[in-house]
């Protein structure tokens, strides 16, 4: 239901919980977060309050990190509880993916994991995305292009954003009839699933049409369409008060 990415020099850890935070607002029933350390995927992800996820990180601290991904659940394909809580990976943890929306030909892709002997460990259309986006990545492409050719897989609403544990440059995400918006920062950048995820940090922000795949890096932005031309997003400034 909420996404929040970030790519840049501060602790991702607190800019993804404070833009879930942010986010509470919009409803959920779980909440989870994903962060690229060292070559590795970390992550924790709850059923209930954010406050149930911070409690467990608490207890059980992820390594540092400056990119990472997060999510509030508004549970669709499976109850709404700690395994079918995003992020989701694929067997081998080498991606983490988070999504708002639904894939509607999860049942028939699954399918198709299954036949490759591959088990899935929730009841989510998500997870279904995350095992295809892993298997792309671990063919050798990066992550924009792995992305590219998932959604091109997917049918029905979405917006995804994901990592690779091996490339802690970026943050992938993409769009198709739901929400997503690029927040530009000096040495860092952000995704949402609206501005107030990352209005604490940045006022500027960059609107997204449908059916394109954005790469944010500490340094900039690059959109594609899915079809893999390269696009541009429209700038705007933000000019909420926050003390409203
Ligand atoms: N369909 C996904 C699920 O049930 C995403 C739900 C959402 O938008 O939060 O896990």
């Amino acid at each position: 239901c909420g996404i929040v990415g970030y790519v840049g020099e501060k602790r991702a850890q607190d800019v993804v919980i404070e833009g879930l935070r942010r986010l509470e607002y919009r409803g959920y029933d779980s909440a989870g977060i994903a962060l690229v350390a060292t070559g590795t995927i970390a992550s924790d992800k709850r059923a209930g309050k954010l406050a149930n996820l911070e409690k467990a990180i608490a207890d059980r601290p992820l390594p540092p990190a400056t990119v990472g991904i997060g999510h509030t659940r508004w549970a669709t394909h499976g109850a709404p509880n700690d395994v079918n809580a995003h992020p989701h990976s694929g067997a081998q943890r080498r991606v983490a993916l988070v999504h708002n929306g639904i894939i509607e030909n999860f049942a028939e892709l699954r399918v198709g994991i299954e036949a490759d002997d591959v088990a899935l460990l929730s009841e989510t259309d998500t997870e279904v995305a995350a095992q295809l986006l892993e298997a792309e990545v671990l063919t050798g492409a990066d992550l924009t292009t792995a992305m590219l050719r998932l959604v091109n897989r997917l049918e029905g609403a979405f917006t995804l954003v994901a990592v690779d544990a091996l490339d802690p440059s970026r943050v992938v995400a993409a769009r198709r009839n739901s929400p997503l918006v690029v927040g530009i920062g000096d040495g860092e950048n952000f995704l949402g699933s609206d501005v107030a995820a990352f209005i604490e940090h940045t006022r500027e922000a960059m609107e997204l049409s449908q059916d394109q795949v954005v790469t944010i890096t500490r340094s900039g932005v690059s959109v594609r369409n899915f079809d893999g031309s390269s696009a541009e997003g429209r700038r705007y400034h933000v000019d909420w008060d926050l003390s409203a």
